[in-house]
């Protein structure tokens, strides 16, 4: 599933092709993608707008709307499992999975294709409210070891929940969760109030660099689905350190790589460079 690295790529690369261009038309192949309004009043909605600024919050991609100078709500897609989103031609032939489309005023049309159909292309009137609740973007500088340490002594949860709690840190997922924290040297099941300080900076570290490091590839495309807005795959899975790599060695000390279930989701951890806590932790 896209994870901050993908959604920021499909961001920065669909923001030239839709940043001040008008939406002339909007069709809806499969409701539900919506999130809630009925078809006429989605279109109603969008239909008339301009695309002010594309963005990412989390691993939502917000687009920020405007009917003539004043504001008019956003859309908000998350491509959760198979969604994927791109701009292309009017004469380019329909995507057979293709669950809603926008016609631009410049005879261009972005799509949003879902084989699977979890992905949400919604519209929100308030984009501030809509994402209200979400964590600090690690990539930003409000985002420190400070705060990070603080925040984990603060908390009784296990690090690997905590880390994909989108309310306590945004844009993390399962894959990049599990390679953070073997940078980092730390347990999935560490409890986050007995972090030290310097993991914590560990882990402040390994979350800017593994996330830096994927943005620069791409992403990490390990299936068919994720691709960019230009059809091509990441290739941060390349880098991949512990995910997907059970039994295999760790490149840090040749250990074998090993799976178990961390509050339901599939984990990979080296348990030599990755200690698993006492029971009295
Ligand atoms: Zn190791």
């Amino acid at each position: 599933m896209p994870e901050l690295p993908e959604v920021e790529t499909v961001t920065r690369l669909i923001r030239p092709q839709l940043e001040g261009r008008r939406i002339v038309g909007a069709d809806v192949q499969w409701l539900r993608t919506l999130g809630g309004p009925s078809r006429a009043v989605f279109e109603r909605a969008v239909t008339g707008c301009t695309v002010k600024h594309v963005r990412r919050r989390a691993k939502h991609i917000l687009f920020d709307l405007a009917r003539g100078r004043e504001p008019a709500g956003a859309l908000a897609v998350h491509l959760r499992m198979t969604g994927r989103l791109f701009v292309a031609g009017l004469a380019a032939p329909r995507d057979a999975y293709a669950r809603v489309t926008l016609d631009l005023h410049d005879d261009t049309r972005l799509v949003f294709v879902d084989v699977r159909k979890f992905g949400r292309f919604r519209f929100v009137p308030d984009a501030a409210a809509f994402t209200a609740g979400l964590g600090p973007e690690p990539l930003e500088a409000a985002f420190t070891p400070e705060w990070l340490y603080t925040a984990l002594r603060a908390r009784r949860r296990m690090l690997k929940p905590l880390l994909l709690d989108q309310t306590f840190l945004a844009g993390l997922g399962n894959i990049y969760v599990d390679e953070c924290l073997h940078r980092a040297r730390l347990h999935p099941e560490r409890s986050a109030q007995t972090v030290t300080q310097a993991q914590a900076s560990a882990l402040h570290g390994a979350i800017r660099s593994v996330l830096a490091a994927a943005i620069e590839r791409q992403g990490s495309s390990f299936d068919k689905f994720y691709r960019t807005p230009e059809g091509q795959p990441g290739s941060y899975q390349h880098e991949f350190r512990v995910y997907g790599r059970a039994g295999q060695p760790c490149p840090a000390c040749g250990a074998s790589i090993r799976r178990f279930v961390v509050g339901q989701r599939g984990t990979h951890a080296c348990l030599r460079c990755q200690r698993p806590p006492r029971r009295s932790d």
